[in-house]
């Protein structure tokens, strides 16, 4: 089964750290969605026929600042072009400052069943410097009212490792999530990506990363509490109640093919078991209508990906995952595709880095923490 998924490429300000594409300036949301029309229909041939679509996922930008009138247009265009599962899972990237209830009832009933929101922090002098539109007050009434608006599955992104974070301030925000009762919650390490203010304000000296030390002792701080509160780690960064792992983001490390619609989506698609092929849209609103105004497909690039280069990534991808299944992969690439890490593996597992169940050889919490460098030992 395959994914959807949507970029809004919109947001009413540009936080520091974020290097998605994404504008301000609204005033080409028209003619932007008018070409998100098209490419939707021009890319309707590209899965196999009989394949379904479990997961349509709205991301950004700001999903959240359309309205929903303006997604069941994309709704019943995507019905008509693809063949969506009933129950598939229907996600929106929300922002705090962007819903309130009556729009949340109105996604609703348009057609989401699962909603996402960018919390980051429930501290507000954290919301000021990573400068995000939303108060703290504004995060936790966006989520109770996504409840009063009859969402069951809401998750909420974390961000941790600020500047200056100190356990303490860590648990707290985790305690205040936990509190909610959200059902996932990604909590990422803040990275300083090039390119954006963030980077400029490090260079500049007038802020300092945390150390890898202090990262990782967030990081364990994390998974004990997530934990002990009942959520299973499915992901270096992700962490479910029973049943309620993303089905979306579990398709792309399944190596799934998935469709990404908007400017600087990405897309995969197998041609055989063992191969396929991975191209990503422009990263530019006024070249991606241009594109698709003349009919032409809005690609910036594309990659093969051949039998060796898929294993690579199965590797990588179950590990960083729910692991990788052996059995799988003898069936692919043969019963020798590990022989020569075999010693390797035993050595993990003796470390508690790996555990291996029924053919499946994943990592414990202690190895999601090296999962780079244990994914880098494994790799062939
Ligand atoms: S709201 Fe989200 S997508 Fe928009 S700038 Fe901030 S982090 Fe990036």
């Amino acid at each position: 089964m395959a994914s959807i998924y949507l970029h809004i490429p919109f947001c009413e300000h540009k936080c520091i750290y974020c290097d998605f594409y994404s504008i301000e300036n609204m005033s080409s949301m028209d003619r932007f969605l008018a070409s998100l029309e098209k490419e939707i229909i021009l890319r309707s041939r590209t899965l196999p026929g009989n394949e379904t679509i479990e997961s349509v996922f709205f991301g950004g930008g700001t999903p959240s600042l359309l309205s929903a009138k303006q997604f069941e247009k994309i709704f019943s265009l995507l019905q008509k072009n693809y063949r969506i599962e009933p129950d598939a899972e229907i996600t929106c990237e929300s922002n705090p400052g962007t819903v309130e209830l009556n729009k949340l009832g109105e996604f609703r009933s348009a057609g989401f069943n699962r909603i996402s929101f960018g919390i980051q922090s429930f501290h507000d002098d954290d919301l000021k410097f990573l400068t995000r539109i939303h108060s703290a007050g504004e995060a936790e009434r966006a989520i109770e009212s996504a409840y009063k608006a009859g969402f069951t599955n809401v998750s909420c992104d974390l961000i941790f490792a600020l500047p200056g974070q100190t356990p303490e301030r860590w648990k707290e925000n985790l305690r205040r999530a936990v509190a909610l009762k959200p059902k996932h919650i990604s909590a990422y390490a803040l990275i300083v990506e090039e390119q954006t203010p963030l980077a400029v304000m490090v260079k500049d000296r007038v802020v300092a990363p945390l150390t890898d030390e202090k990262d990782a002792e967030l990081y364990e701080i994390t998974i004990e509490t997530m934990t002990a509160n009942g959520y299973k780690q499915y992901e270096v960064s992700n962490f479910a109640q029973p049943g309620f792992l993303s089905r979306h983001n579990f398709n792309y490390w399944n190596h799934s093919n998935y469709i990404g619609f908007g400017p600087s989506a990405h897309s995969f698609c197998k041609d055989s078991s063992t191969s396929g092929k991975r191209w990503w849209n422009v990263r530019s609103i006024q070249s991606y209508c241009e594109s698709l105004e003349k009919g032409e497909f809005p690609a910036a690039g594309s990659e093969v990906i051949d039998k060796n280069k898929f294993l690579t990534e199965e590797i990588f991808l179950g590990l960083r995952s729910t692991g990788i299944d052996l059995k799988k992969l003898y069936l692919l690439y043969g019963e020798n595709v590990f022989s020569i890490k075999r010693a390797m593996l035993s050595e993990m597992e003796q470390e508690g880095i790996c555990t291996r169940q029924n053919n499946i050889i994943s990592l414990t919490s202690r190895g999601y923490a090296v999962c780079d460098e244990v994914a880098a030992k494994l790799i062939l």
